[in-house]
């Protein structure tokens, strides 16, 4: 008797559960997504449209040295392989003086000319907001201030940045460090990385070092190998982090011979940068598959963008498309009000928004932190939405996923040993 009694209460709370998600599983399948067979035969067409025009072949389009060489930067060329109206085409001309732009063919076959205002599109193509709007700042992070040595920048305790290169495979509209980004490609001179490494090597408490851009696989094999071992040599190095946005933005570039450098030096991670679930394609899936199997974990940096993914149910389904491509959702970032780029900016609220519809309605590890980075370097400050109501003398009111609000004791615990005694 009472067994069915707690098997019918927890058929009931079942049922409950279901309603938490409805929403949810009526928008899903309306959001466009890269692994969607519409998704991959119109990126297929695009493909095919891109190569003839550029007279190239298959075996082509999987080499990364190819992609790079051939980043579309013409808009007269872009216009022949992707919808613009005589407007874009003429404010691409006029951003252009100002702020640089780059497309990876493979990022430019992921444009959907069937959205007007395509994710995709709005991460790659510029607009004239970008120059229209005179606002923002072009180191809102102060980042000038923080370089002690060599191409470091250096915030934290323990760890540090080594940038090494502005180049990536395509420029982000969005671009948070657009003031680095210039009108050339330039990889950090050899004596900065190797002053770089010194500095490293005479600081002992660094203990974790970040090598990123521009986008740190825009290096060669070559350098890569060198800059890597020679960290990895270093005894008070526990482990090297690689930001790069080439699993997003030219896959090819996970190739047999960069996984043989990588697993060298294990232990290696690498953060990248999906935004939307369209960017998360058969390709991308293959190369994150690629960098998982041979042991290097990856974590994906969001930024928080208005028009891309400023939406709780688009950002769900992200995070769970990565996790399926062993991408573990790391940060959400507020995207800062820089020089160019405050077209795509949100309020807090939204971000916290986002941050309320994932906790209990999808798994923990779909879940990342989310970051605003306090003003003039001041670092990474996690933004949460409120769960710890109230303190009282010795409890503190919780609030639940659902809502619920509970007491909950909040008793300081007494040493061991007097416990034990
Ligand atoms: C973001 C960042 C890091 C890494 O921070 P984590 O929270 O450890 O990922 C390190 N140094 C600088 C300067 C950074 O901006």
């Amino acid at each position: 008797m009472e067994e069915k009694n707690s098997r019918e209460i927890s058929l009931q709370r079942a049922e409950e559960l279901k309603t938490r998600i409805e929403d949810f599983l009526v928008i899903k399948d309306t959001i466009p997504k890269g692994l969607s067979e519409e998704s991959i035969r119109k990126q297929e067409e695009k493909k095919k449209k891109i190569l003839s025009l550029l007279n190239a072949t298959e075996e082509e389009w999987k080499d990364w040295k190819w992609q790079l060489k051939n980043r579309i930067s013409d808009v007269d060329l872009l216009s022949q392989m992707i919808k613009l109206d005589e407007k874009e085409i003429k404010a691409v001309k006029q951003v252009q003086k100002k702020f640089r732009w780059s497309i990876s063919p493979y990022y430019v076959s992921l444009i959907d000319d069937d959205n007007k205002y395509c994710p995709i599109k709005l991460m790659s193509v510029p607009t004239k907001v970008e120059i229209e709007k005179q606002v923002g700042s072009i180191d809102p992070m102060g980042e000038e201030f923080t370089n002690p040595a060599g191409s470091i920048t250096r915030r934290y305790p323990d760890r540090l940045i080594i940038n090494v290169t502005n180049e990536c495979a395509m420029y982000c509209r969005h671009c948070q460090r657009r003031r680095n980004i210039g009108t050339l490609d330039q990889h950090t001179p050899r004596e900065a990385l190797q002053e770089s490494i010194d500095y490293i090597r005479a600081n002992p408490e660094i203990r974790d070092v970040l090598i990123t851009g521009g986008d740190a696989l825009a290096l060669s094999d070559h350098v890569l190998d060198w800059l890597l071992g020679e960290l990895h040599a270093i005894p008070t190095v526990d482990y090297i982090r690689l930001g790069t946005r080439t699993l997003v933005t030219m896959p090819q570039r996970i190739t047999d011979d960069l996984l043989n450098i990588l697993k060298k030096y294990s232990p290696i991670y690498i953060n990248t940068h999906f935004n939307h679930p369209l960017e998360i394609t058969k390709e991308a899936k293959e190369a994150c598959d690629k960098l998982a199997n041979i042991g290097v974990p990856l974590g994906n940096q969001a930024v928080l963008l208005n028009g891309v993914n400023n939406d709780k149910y688009v950002m769900r389904l992200m995070n769970q498309e990565l996790l399926k491509c062993r991408v573990r959702p790391y940060y959400i970032f507020h995207a800062k009000k820089v020089l160019g780029t405050t077209h795509f900016k949100t309020s807090v609220d939204e971000g916290i928004e986002i941050m309320e519809y994932l906790r209990g309605y999808t798994s923990g590890m779909a879940i990342p932190t989310y970051i605003i980075n306090a003003p003039k370097g001041k670092g990474k400050t996690p933004i949460l939405p409120q769960y710890v109501i109230s303190h009282g003398r010795d409890y503190i009111k919780i609030r639940t996923w659902e809502g619920e609000v509970v007491d909950y004791p909040n008793v300081k615990s007494k040493p061991i040993e007097d416990i034990l005694k």
